[in-house]
C-alpha cells in the first residue's frame, strides 16, 4: 500500500499480531527478508520484511484529522491514528471526502449543541474539525451553488451509529433550511419527528444494538429555490417481520409493544393488556426493559411526536388497537380438533384473547377463529374446506400478526410522507441513506442475502464514484498517471440479480413451482453456478452455498429461502380484516382483485426488493454522494475500549482502505482553475493581468 521504504536497523516499524492487529516495536537485526523486532511491549519477534511497515515516529500526538496527511498511508498508520484520536474523544475523522466516524458510545453533547452548528455553518470544508455538520454543510452548499442534488451515504454494521449519525445530518439540514421564530408544525419539525415515530415501530434491541433499525431508510429532503425546506418523502426497506412472533433472549420485540404495555393505566385497561412477560411475542426473551429507557415516558413522547407527524388522536387509538391485538393475537394457543388434522381454541384463556383480539379489531370472533383454524379452497367444481392441525393453525396465527404488523408500519410510512408532504416544485434535495451494514453471521439467511446484495449495490455506487470518477478525471485533464486496479464486484451482482439465470431469479421460480424444496433450490443453485469464481459450494452441504463477497466470504443456509421469498396475505386473513367495521383496521387490507379470488398469489420478496434498489440506485446515482462510514470500535458498547482486528475488518468492508490506497495514488488536492487563481493570483499578478 505504502510505497516502498527502507527499513534498515534502528527503524520503528509496524509488525503484524494475531490479536493486536498491529504493534510498534524497533528493529534490531536484518537478515535478508527476515526482520528481527524488538517489540514495545517487550516481546522479540521475525517477520518477513513484506509484512513490516515504517512507523511515523514524527506523527503529531493526537494525530492528524486527514488520513490523507498521514506520512505512511498504511493499515497500522490508518488504525493508529483512529485509537489516538478516538482516546480524545475525536471521534470523526476524514479520508479525504470520506468522514469516518467511530462510535464514542457515550453521549458527547458539546459535540452537537446549537454553538456547534453556527460554527459549521458555512465554514469550507475541512477548516474546522472533521464533523458530519461538515459533511451536512458541505452537501447543502454543494446543492445551492450547483443546483444538484446531494445525497449522504452512512454506513457501518449494526451498532455503529448509522442512526444516530443520520439524525445529526438532519437536525443540521433542519437548521440550516428551517425558518427561524416559526412556531409550530414546519415541514422540518415533521421531518425530525419522523424519526421517534418510525423508531418506535421499527426498532428492537438486539446483541448487536439495544437500538437497532430492522428496517432501511432514504429520507429526501427537498428545498425550494431559496434553500429552504419544502417537502420531505421518507422511503423504507424490508423490515424485519419475523422479529413480530419471534425473538431470542437477550432481545427483545419492537419497543412498541413494551411502551404501549407501559401506558397510561386507563389504555392499558382499554386494550387489556398487563404486564409484556404474560404476551407470547414477548415472553420467549427474558428481556423486558432496556437500560436507562424509561418505557412509559417513552410512549408519551411518541404519542407527542405522532401529533407533531400529523397522525390524528382517532388514529393514533386505532395504530395501538392494532398493536395491542397483535399481542393477545400471540397468545392464542390450539389443541388438537376431534377430526383428524383439525385444531380448536385450547382453553378458555385462549379464548378470551381470541375474543379481545376481534374485539380489537373490530371484527367477527367465530370469523377471527375460523380465519385461524380453516382454509376454503374454490375448486371450479365445488368449494373445499380444509382444517388446518395445530401447528398449521400456529402458523396461520403468526403469518396474520406478522402481514398486520407491515402492513401497520407501511401505513405509518405513507402516513408520514403524505402528511410532510412534497413539494412539486423543489428542484433539489438532499438525501440521507440509513440502511443495514454487510452482515456474516454464523447462520445467515434470506435477510442477510437482501443486506449484502444491497451492500453490493452500494459498494458498486461507492467504487464507481470514488474510484472510476477519479481516474476519469485525470484522463479528462490529460494528467499522467497510473492506473489503479480496484475490486470490481459486477461479476457478484450478476450472480445476484441477473435475469435471467441469477439467484433472485432461480429462487422465483423455485417458489412458483409446487414440488420444489430448498434442497431441489439448493440442487439447481449448485448445477448452475458451478463454474462461477463467486460461488462456492461448501463440501458435505446440500442446502448451504457460500457468496464470495466483496467484504468477505459468507455461507447462507437456503432452507428457509423459499418461505421467506414469498409475500403473500392468506386471503381469510384478508377477506376478515377487509369486513372490518374499523376502517382504519379495514383500510390497511383493502380488497383487490388479485386477493378477492381465494388464491393466495405469490409475489417475490427478492424482487420486490431488488426493484426498489435499483430505483434507489437511480436516485443516487442523480445526486452528488459524500459518505460517512461508521466504524463500531467493540461489541460490548461501552466507551473507551478500541478493538483494532474489529475495526480493521469494518474499514476492510467498507472500503475505506481501498479508498485510501487510491487517494495515496492520486493527487490529495484538487481546485479549480478559478480557485487557483484566486488563491495563488498574487505570485504572477502579470499573468492575472493578462501581460
Ligand atoms: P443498526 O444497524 O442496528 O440500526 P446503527 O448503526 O443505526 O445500528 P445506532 O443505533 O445509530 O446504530 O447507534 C447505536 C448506539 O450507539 C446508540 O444507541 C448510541 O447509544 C450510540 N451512539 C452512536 N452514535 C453516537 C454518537 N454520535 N454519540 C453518542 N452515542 C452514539
Ligand atoms: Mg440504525
Amino acid at each position: 500500500m505504502a510505497a516502498p521504504v527502507n527499513i534498515i536497523v534502528g527503524s520503528h516499524v509496524w509488525v503484524e499480531d494475531p490479536v493486536l492487529a498491529w504493534v510498534d516495536g524497533e528493529v534490531f537485526r536484518i537478515n535478508g527478508e527476515e526482520v528481527h523486532i524488538n517489540r514495545t511491549d517487550g516481546k522479540m519477534v521475525v517477520a518477513n520484511i513484506s509484512k513490516v511497515f515504517p512507523k511515523d515516529t514524527e506523527a503529531p500526538p493526537g494525530g492528524v484529522d486527514d488520513m490523507t496527511k498521514l506520512s505512511y498511508l498504511h493499515e497500522p498508520g490508518v488504525l493508529h491514528n483512529l485509537a489516538m484520536r478516538y482516546e480524545l474523544n475525536e471521534i470523526y475523522t476524514y479520508t479525504g471526502n470520506i468522514l469516518i466516524a467511530v462510535n464514542p458510545f457515550q453521549r458527547l453533547p458539546h459535540l452537537y449543541d446549537t454553538h456547534m452548528m453556527e460554527q459549521y455553518k458555512g465554514a469550507a470544508f475541512g477548516e474546522l474539525s472533521p464533523h458530519v455538520f461538515a459533511v451536512a454543510d458541505a452537501s447543502y452548499r454543494a446543492m445551492i451553488n450547483e443546483g444538484k442534488s446531494n445525497s449522504i451515504l452512512v454506513s457501518g454494521e449494526s451498532g455503529a451509529g448509522k442512526t444516530e449519525t443520520t439524525k445529526m445530518l438532519m437536525r443540521y439540514l433542519a437548521y440550516l433550511g428551517g425558518r427561524s421564530g416559526v412556531e409550530g408544525r414546519t415541514v422540518e419539525q415533521q421531518v425530525l419527528e419522523s424519526n421517534p415515530v418510525l423508531e418506535t415501530f421499527g426498532n428492537a434491541k438486539t446483541v448487536r444494538n439495544n437500538n437497532s433499525s430492522r428496517f432501511g431508510k432514504f429520507v429526501e429532503i427537498q428545498f425550494d429555490k431559496s434553500g429552504r425546506i419544502s417537502g420531505a418523502a421518507v422511503r423504507t426497506y424490508l423490515l424485519e417481520r419475523s422479529r413480530v412472533c419471534q425473538i431470542s433472549d437477550p432481545e427483545r420485540n419492537y419497543h412498541c409493544f413494551y411502551l404501549l404495555c407501559a401506558a397510561p393505566p386507563e389504555e392499558r385497561e382499554k386494550y387489556k393488556l398487563g404486564s409484556p412477560s404474560s404476551f407470547h411475542y414477548l415472553n420467549q426473551s427474558n428481556c423486558y426493559a432496556l437500560d436507562g429507557v424509561n418505557d412509559a415516558e417513552e410512549y408519551l413522547a411518541t404519542r407527542r411526536a405522532m401529533d407533531i407527524v400529523g397522525i390524528s388522536e382517532e388514529e393514533q387509538e386505532a395504530i395501538f388497537r392494532v398493536v395491542a391485538a397483535i399481542l393477545h393475537l400471540g397468545n392464542i394457543e390450539f389443541a388438537k380438533g376431534e377430526e383428524i388434522d383439525s385444531s380448536v381454541i385450547k382453553d378458555d384463556k385462549s379464548r378470551f384473547h381470541l375474543n379481545t383480539t376481534a374485539e380489537l379489531l373490530r371484527c367477527d370472533a367465530k370469523s377471527l377463529e375460523n380465519a385461524l383454524i380453516k382454509r376454503v379452497m374454490v375448486t371450479p367444481e365445488e368449494i373445499i374446506t380444509r382444517t388446518l392441525d395445530p401447528v398449521g393453525a400456529l402458523g396461520s396465527r403468526d403469518a396474520l400478526a406478522k402481514t398486520m404488523y407491515s402492513r401497520l408500519f407501511d401505513w405509518l410510512v405513507d402516513k408520514i410522507n403524505n402528511s410532510i408532504g412534497q413539494d412539486p416544485n423543489s428542484k433539489t434535495l438532499i438525501g440521507v441513506l440509513d440502511i443495514y451494514g454487510f452482515e456474516s453471521f454464523k447462520l445467515n439467511s434470506f435477510e442477510q442475502f437482501c443486506i449484502n446484495f444491497t451492500n453490493e449495490k452500494l459498494q458498486q455506487h461507492f467504487n464507481q464514484h470514488v474510484f472510476k470518477m477519479e481516474q476519469e478525471e485525470y484522463t479528462k485533464e490529460e494528467i499522467n498517471w497510473s492506473y489503479i486496479e480496484f475490486v470490481d464486484n459486477q461479476d457478484v451482482l450478476d450472480l445476484i440479480e441477473k435475469k435471467p439465470g441469477g439467484i433472485i431469479a432461480l429462487l422465483d421460480e423455485a417458489c412458483m413451482f409446487p414440488k420444489s424444496t430448498h434442497e431441489t433450490f439448493a440442487q439447481k443453485l449448485y448445477q448452475t453456478f458451478k463454474n462461477n469464481k463467486r460461488f462456492i459450494k461448501p463440501k458435505l452441504s446440500r442446502t448451504s452455498f457460500t457468496l464470495s463477497h466483496y467484504a468477505g466470504e459468507v455461507t447462507y443456509l437456503a432452507d428457509l429461502f423459499l418461505d421467506k421469498n414469498k409475500d403473500y396475505v392468506v386471503a381469510e386473513h384478508q377477506d376478515l380484516l377487509t369486513a372490518s367495521t374499523c376502517s382504519f383496521v379495514a383500510g390497511l387490507f383493502p380488497p383487490s382483485p388479485e386477493e378477492s379470488s381465494k388464491s393466495s398469489k405469490f409475489s417475490s420478496i427478492g424482487s420486490r426488493f431488488k426493484l426498489q434498489l435499483q430505483s434507489l440506485m437511480e436516485t443516487l446515482s442523480s445526486t452528488e454522494p459524500h459518505y460517512i462510514r461508521c466504524v463500531k470500535p467493540n461489541n460490548v458498547l461501552k466507551p473507551a475500549i478500541f478493538e483494532n482486528l474489529n475495526i480493521i475488518q469494518q474499514l476492510r468492508c467498507g472500503g475505506v482502505l481501498e479508498a485510501i490506497r487510491i487517494s495515496c495514488a492520486g493527487y490529495p488536492t484538487r481546485r479549480t482553475f478559478y480557485e487557483f487563481l484566486l488563491r495563488f493570483g498574487v505570485l504572477a499578478p502579470e499573468v492575472l493581468d493578462g501581460k
